[in-house]
């Protein structure tokens, strides 16, 4: 890979996902901003959340790494070309092999490491998810945007093997695993890991801050449906620590909050097709509701494009 390649997909994941821009305007300019030091190598950030709980941060969405008694699990594996520095960087926190990835949803920024990983380890998602991998499609409104689909580049490899619908628990005790479904969002296979004994969750993109979603209707998103879907996942109890796709460890408090201020969006949209409006006078009118402090869109286009994808799901 060129250095213009890989500048070029790195500035994908900025584009791609808000959050990240988040992430690196938080960090000091330059090369180390983007996930990459002086020389051009990865640079993988660690926050110890808990004993055994890690967030690996750099190179797309931030992983969330579990230690248990029989290995290691890996929620969301980065952009490709991210998956071995990845493992290098578990190595370092412990002796104890990766058993299983969980990967939230189907985007290159959270898959992306996955083919590096030995095809011994179990890749777990939510089915449809697994049809996402299966098809590669890019992300509705960043198709010019994304680097071609990792998997169809390695024979599939490592694309999820098993999948649930509405909830899946993987291993028991203090080292049990919630698999949570609650709905169409992001895509149509956000799933929510959730470490009960941590009273910690990993929401991946669904969840990315104080940030316009980017809607997904390629792979299944719904900006009708994720209001109520964050607000089922909000309601959930014994969670405190909720590790965003890109931004930084928010509460249920947070997630509620931006369950509103999607429903308060959805309205919006919805009394401007009432009214007749186009898609863009409605971007364009569109101004932020004075309460959601520290809220703002990603990119210069988010408002319209969701505008248009819920235009089209009021059809
Ligand atoms: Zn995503």
């Amino acid at each position: 890979m060129t250095r213009s390649t890989r500048r070029s997909i790195v500035l994908g994941v900025l584009l791609v996902c808000g959050g990240a821009i988040t992430l690196a305007r938080s960090q000091a300019p330059g090369a180390a901003a983007q996930g990459r030091g002086a020389d051009g190598a990865p640079v993988i950030q660690v926050d110890r959340l808990k004993d055994n709980l890690f967030v690996l941060r750099g190179g797309g969405g931030n992983t969330a790494v579990f230690v248990g008694s029989d290995g290691v699990t890996v929620v969301d594996t980065k952009i490709p070309g991210w998956g071995q520095p990845l493992l290098a960087k578990i190595r370092e926190l412990t002796d104890k092999p990766v058993v299983r990835i969980i990967n939230s949803h189907t985007h290159y920024d959270h898959v992306g490491g996955n083919v590096d990983f030995p095809t011994t380890v179990d890749v777990v998602a939510h089915a449809n998810t697994k049809v996402n991998m299966e098809r590669g499609l890019p992300p509705k409104g960043a198709e010019s945007r994304v680097p071609p689909d990792v998997f169809k580049a390695n024979g599939g490899r490592n694309i999820a093997k098993r999948t649930f619908q509405d909830r899946m628990t993987i291993g028991r005790g203090a080292e049990r695993i919630d698999l949570y479904y609650f709905g169409r969002g992001h895509t149509d296979g956000d799933a929510w890991t959730v470490f009960p004994e941590l009273r910690v969750m990993h929401a991946g993109d669904i969840f990315s801050g104080k940030l316009v979603p980017l809607l997904d209707s390629t792979n299944g998103g719904s900006g009708i449906e994720i209001p109520d879907t964050l607000a089922k996942a909000a309601a959930l109890e014994g969670v405190d620590a909720i590790i965003t796709g890109h931004s930084t460890v928010m509460t249920p408090a947070d997630l509620r909050e931006y369950s509103e201020f999607n429903r308060d969006f959805l309205n919006y949209v919805r009394e401007a097709k009432k009214a007749g409006r186009t898609v863009e006078d409605a971007a364009t009118r569109y101004t932020f509701p004075a309460k959601y402090t520290g809220y703002r869109a990603p990119q210069p286009d988010s408002i319209k494009n969701n505008i248009e994808v819920i235009y089209a799901e009021l059809k």
